[in-house]
């Protein structure tokens, strides 16, 4: 199968057919109609094999998790999902792994509704790097910038999730389903942001772990934060492990819930608009630091470094 044969094949009406789609795959270009009044929101992620995804991760979770990942950094903005572009770099075409990650993808694409656009295939390492955009109304996208002293730090769902499935993984133990799920088919929390946009002053979704994706908030906005450490919300599985717990949920990454910033009069309407829980771990400060405290309100010297590539 040469690669307009694939492209034909596996990605042509993949997606929903969308109105705002004038021209889709096959031309030099996609013609896309944002609506008259609106800022598109741009976000590139790249998957690499071995870096983003354990050789065990099957075709369905690297094409699930290649949009997820992406669809997350647009929920973390409070933009509504429209299209995506999809670069693949494949070292063969193998039939039975692109169909599964075409499903991944798809089913996936279809859960929001948002259109494969375009893109380009090429061969060499396995790599998958994907732009999504959408859009938001003029100046109502949450930016990492706008959080105050006296805001409420808040995290949708639970973390350290995706990190206990890939330590356990790693030691070569027998991982349950639903926590296996939590690490290759993360749920991007694209209806909590849109909910989020009038009742946030800041927001970043959470791929490296709260310590250091908390710390481009407080850089962005030139503040600091407390952050109560028992405070963080845990699933029974990460919640039994009492060693490990605050690395696994601090800088275990690969969670993909929200983190928000936001004052505490908006708390009980955000909490109501969410179909998933909003916890408070912290609040803003003016000096910037940030803290870890215990229920005590005792100082915690923790020092998580995030993951860095070029560290
Ligand atoms: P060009 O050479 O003009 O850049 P290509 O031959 O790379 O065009 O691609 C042909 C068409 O197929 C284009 O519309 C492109 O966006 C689309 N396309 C290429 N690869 C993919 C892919 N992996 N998924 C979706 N569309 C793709
Ligand atoms: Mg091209």
């Amino acid at each position: 199968m040469d690669e307009f044969a694939l492209i034909r094949h596996y990605f042509r009406g993949l997606t929903p057919v969308r109105e705002d789609v004038a021209l889709g795959i096959g031309d030099d270009c996609a013609l896309l109609c944002p609506p008259p009044g609106e800022e598109l929101a741009v976000t590139t992620d790249t998957l690499v094999a071995g870096r983003h995804f354990p050789e065990q991760a099957t075709g369905y979770d690297i094409g699930w998790k290649a949009l997820a990942v992406n669809l997350s950094d647009l929920a973390a903005m409070g933009a509504t999902p429209r299209w995506f572009q999809l670069a693949l770099t494949l070292p063969q075409a193998d039939e039975g792994w692109l169909a599964a990650f075409a499903q991944g993808l798809g089913d996936l694409a279809r859960l929001y509704g948002v259109g494969l656009t375009g893109g380009d295939t090429t061969r060499g390492p396995l790599s998958v790097t994907l732009t999504a955009m959408g859009s938001v109304p003029a100046a109502a996208a949450l930016r990492r910038s706008g959080a105050q002293e006296g805001d409420l730090v808040c995290v949708t769902g639970t973390l350290g999730d995706a990190a206990l499935a890939l330590h356990t993984l790693q030691a070569g133990e027998q991982v349950d389903e639903a926590l296996l799920a939590r690490l290759h088919r993360p749920q991007p929390r694209v209806a909590a942001g849109i909910a989020l946009r009038r009742l946030a002053h800041a927001a970043i979704d959470l791929s490296d772990g709260l310590a250091g994706d908390l710390l481009h908030i407080l850089e962005a906005s030139g503040v600091g934060a407390d952050v109560s450490v028992d405070a963080l919300p845990a699933s029974p599985a990460v919640a039994a492990r009492q060693e490990g717990r605050l690395s696994l949920q601090l800088a275990g990454g690969d969670d993909y819930e929200l983190c928000v910033c936001l004052p505490p009069q908006n708390l009980a309407e955000a909490r109501r608009k969410l179909d998933l829980p909003l916890t408070p771990v912290g609040r803003i400060t003016a000096r910037p630091r940030l803290r870890y405290v215990d229920a005590g309100g005792r100082e915690l010297l923790l020092n998580f470094a995030a993951y860095r590539h070029f560290g």
